[in-house]
């Protein structure tokens, strides 16, 4: 005999149990120290409940009861934190000219990184051949693998973090590309991807220069151009994922700029990204710049072209979207930023309308190393309550 009703029932409050141990998990990850009575008050859940998911917690080695404080009279609370130093992530940073990789624990502390220098992908299968080879140096490091909570990756491509697909990156010679499901059945871990420029905003939202800011836009200058943008602090990634793809932005007169890969002419990438300076004008950023250094004519002139387009196509987009921050980073920065961020910031500040005159430019020393933020992708997914679930 079947039961039609019960197994129904059964998976909806597993489901639901399973939601709250998470956000029990998340607030001590957040919050801790963090007793239980404070637990209860701040979940809504009962007392019990709470007890329950502790003590489960408490027995797969989660958690930590740490000395009990205040309070003079009867039983003091036990603060409970979160044991973050035996849990650890991957962060892969797959760039078209080289593969980085780092192991950390909860507490972003590096415990070993690798990194792979790639002449050229030479066919679909070699960036995940570098990958492996770099997910399985780290492998030999990790000090529990059953405490290993996932693989998280920033992509130079255009990607579907939700779906785990890289839609589009020439550079790593990838369209729609499963990349989760491929590391997902060699690893059999929870595997994360994001785009590197999104990536790059996320954690200086969440709690690095633009943690005070709801509206930026992030530029990241680098191999080719990337954009992300936050609004009413949400990541914009519009209908098809390809929000911000900055590079593609027309910014150079048509007639004087080659045509791009996506099959355009005018676009951004083609002279102010390191593959579109070399390609288009046979020199690397420090070429460039000691060009420049020597009054070379036309570096200078390419640096004033170059300059108008960047700078007009921020002024736009401040024009555009209002934001208060726009953060410029990423290779051609870091070499030749002391030379473009003056010129750009005269730019933009006398041709954006006095009404969005408050926004703030600003810009990193050096651009981060993202194989760290990609393992960061893995903690804050494991601390996240899993909302999707809550619709099914
Ligand atoms: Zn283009």
């Amino acid at each position: 005999m079947l039961h039609p009703v019960k197994p129904e029932r059964t998976t909806s409050n597993k489901l639901l149990k399973s939601i709250n141990q998470q956000k029990v998990l998340r607030l001590i990850y957040t919050e801790g120290p963090i007793s239980r009575v404070e637990l209860a008050d701040k979940t809504g859940l009962t007392q019990q409940t709470i007890t329950n998911i502790v003590n489960r917690l408490l027995e797969e080695d989660y958690l930590l009861e740490t000395e009990p404080v205040g309070g003079s009279s009867g039983r003091k609370p036990i603060p409970l934190l979160v044991k973050t130093g035996g849990m650890y992530a991957i962060g892969i940073e797959l760039a078209v000219k080289y593969v980085r990789g780092a192991l950390i624990d909860f507490q972003h502390s590096i415990i070993h990184e690798v990194t792979e220098q790639v002449n050229e992908y030479t066919n679909v299968d070699t960036p995940l051949e570098y990958v492996t080879q770099v997910v399985d140096q780290l492998l030999k490091h990790v000090p529990k693998p059953e405490q290993l909570k996932g693989i998280g990756c920033s992509i130079q491509g255009l990607v579907d973090s939700k779906q785990g697909v890289v839609i589009y990156s020439p550079g790593l010679r990838w369209r729609n590309y499963p990349l989760k499901e491929r590391l997902e059945s060699r690893y059999n871990l929870p595997i994360y991807l994001e785009n590197d420029a999104n990536l790059l905003s996320l954690v200086e939202n969440l709690n690095g220069r633009l943690a005070d800011s709801a509206n930026n836009v992030t530029i990241k200058l680098d191999y080719g151009v990337g954009g992300a943008l936050v609004l009413n602090n949400q990541l914009c990634t519009g209908a098809t994922h390809v929000a911000g793809e900055f590079g593609h932005y027309k910014a150079f007169a048509a007639e004087d700029s080659p045509v791009c890969h996506c099959g355009a002419r005018g676009c951004l990438t083609s002279f102010a990204s390191v593959s579109g300076l070399r390609r288009h004008a046979g020199r690397t950023p420090e070429q460039f710049d000691e060009q420049l250094e020597a009054n070379d004519p036309t570096a200078v002139a390419l640096l004033a072209k170059i300059e108008l387009a960047i700078g007009t196509a921020i002024s736009n987009v401040i024009t555009f979207f209002n934001p208060d921050h726009v953060l410029i980073t990423g290779k051609m920065i870091d070499v030749l930023g002391h030379r473009l961020l003056p010129l750009l910031e005269k730019r933009i500040y006398s041709t954006i309308p006095e009404s969005c005159r408050g926004v703030k430019l600003i810009h990193l020393p050096q651009t981060p190393n993202e194989s760290t933020s990609a393992g960061g992708l893995v903690v804050n997914h494991f601390f996240d309550v899993p909302l999707e679930s809550l619709s099914l």
